[in-house]
């Protein structure tokens, strides 16, 4: 039998910006559907008017691009299909499976006031069931749930999940004005855009047989469901602010790597092995939902602190730079050289770990005037060191081209010529050229600060020694 094409989705409600967990499950799906050469559908869930904003939607459709998980449709806005939700209620009542109840919201306090009083589950007596009512003003519509029986279905990472219909309540489908219940409008969307796979978090597992009887009582194919478990900080409570950032964008703006990020997100519940760093396209190729374990994943930011150390190196310098100009702009580097920067990532990309320490790494190259750190200027701008700078000028000054391979046989013969080590002339002029007293390799530096800069550095570190 030819297998469905699968069609996951991801349908966030847009009351606050995307969260860690949110993106965890919106990955889930993305990566299933990627990986079966699928189709992935984003949904915006905005029928809670109160809560929803255009600011999250616009944050949450941000997060996406920036994440890269690129939908195939959508995005979808229920607060725009009503009339499909509608159709599906009124298929509903017409082929006896859903009806008109027209029970005040004070008749049906009082009922539950009275079964709670005898200690039993306060749901709806069914009173308007079998009455055959139409609709009427402050009426609402209800399923027809099955009374007896048990609703169960196969979870992809839990199990087995059975609940007795018994305590399933006559689920309302239409308010009484007029809008659909949030059962109804998930169900309703997920037939007609073709969702036959659904991930979600485990907060969800109660809504699922509910959802599973309305599909019923419309005769369609349910989907297949994998609840995914929450996630947890390092203490292992539940993952709240107290951990750090909740929001994708904070992990943008402290400097990670999408792909990092994403990374970090796979590993929570999911596991490959002992493997920890993974490309997008391993990931892609590596996931699967019988790897996802029940317990909760742990969310730790030292890890993805590591992971994105990973990503940096593995990265492009053409890509980094790219994504480098951002955090230079912000630290007031405007109109910037972009062969220079592309220079500066490969000095920085073994030493950085976001792309805010790259950033200020990267400082010194970008500054007109570069500040002497107290300690590095004590220890190394000294009377001693002027000869041998005045000196290393003086002949640099005849070196026609400032690239690696040409300053090391220059240093080469300078260091053979006055008799020294490299440490002795090293250290002064990398704080000549840098300010402190660690920083990447000094022939490198010297490559992408290119020969003037050096020289002005130089006299500057002369001038100022000349003046202690
Ligand atoms: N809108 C729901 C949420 O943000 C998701 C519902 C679902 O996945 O079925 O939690």
């Amino acid at each position: 039998m030819m297998q469905d094409k699968i069609i996951t989705r991801f349908p966030p409600s847009p009351t606050g910006y995307l969260h860690i967990g949110g993106a965890r499950t919106g990955l889930f799906n993305w990566l299933l559907s990627r990986q079966k050469g699928g189709k992935f559908i984003l949904r915006i869930e905005d029928t809670d008017k109160e809560r929803s904003t255009e600011k999250a939607t616009k944050a949450i459709l941000d997060s996406m691009e920036w994440l890269g998980l690129d939908w195939d449709e959508g995005p979808y806005f229920q607060s725009r299909r009503y009339d499909i939700y509608n159709e599906f209620i009124e298929r509903l009542i017409f082929s006896g499976q859903a009806y008109h109840c027209h029970c005040s919201p004070e008749d049906l306090e009082k009922k539950r006031n009275a079964a709670r009083t005898n200690n039993l589950k306060p749901k709806y007596d069914g009173t308007c069931r079998d009455l055959g009512l139409g609709p009427a003003p402050g009426s609402v519509v209800r399923l027809k749930t099955p009374q007896t029986g048990l609703t169960q279905f196969e979870d992809k990472v839990k199990g087995t999940i059975t609940f007795d219909n018994q305590e399933l309540d006559d689920l309302v489908l239409r308010r009484s004005d007029g809008s659909p219940t949030y059962h109804l409008a998930v169900v309703a969307d997920d037939i007609s855009l073709g969702i036959n796979y659904i991930i979600r978090g485990d907060d969800h597992v109660n809504n699922t047989p509910r959802q599973i009887l309305i599909y019923r009582a419309l005769n369609e194919a349910v989907p297949r469901y994998a609840h995914v478990p929450m996630i947890l900080g390092p203490d292992k409570t539940r993952l709240s602010k107290r951990h750090g950032a909740m929001s994708v964008l904070a992990y943008r703006d402290m400097g990670y790597l999408p792909d990092a990020v994403l990374n970090s997100l796979a590993r929570l519940g999911w596991s490959y092995g002992d493997q920890e760093r993974f490309t997008r396209k391993e990931l892609i190729e590596r996931f699967s939902l019988e790897n996802v374990g029940k317990s909760a994943g742990v969310f730790d930011v030292d890890k993805l602190l590591d992971v994105n150390a990973w990503h940096i190196r593995e990265s492009s310098n053409e890509f980094l730079s790219g994504e480098l100009i951002p955090f230079l702009n912000r630290l007031g580097f405007t109109d910037l050289d972009m062969i220079k920067v592309v220079k500066a990532v490969a000095t920085l990309k073994p030493r950085s770990r976001t792309l805010v320490e790259m950033a200020e790494g990267a400082s010194f190259f970008f500054k007109e005037n570069i500040a002497f750190e107290k300690e590095a200027d004590e220890r190394y701008l000294k009377y001693d060191s002027l000869d041998l700078l005045e000196k290393l000028r003086e002949n640099l000054d005849k070196q026609p081209d400032f690239n690696q391979k040409n300053l090391e046989d220059f240093f080469t013969g300078f260091l053979s010529e006055n008799q020294i080590k490299l440490k002795e002339i090293a250290q002064p002029l990398r704080v000549a050229l840098t300010g402190k007293t660690v920083s990447p390799g000094i022939f490198e530096i010297m490559d992408v600060l290119g020969k003037n800069t050096v020289l002005e550095r130089i006299d500057k570190a002369i001038a100022h020694i000349n003046k202690k």
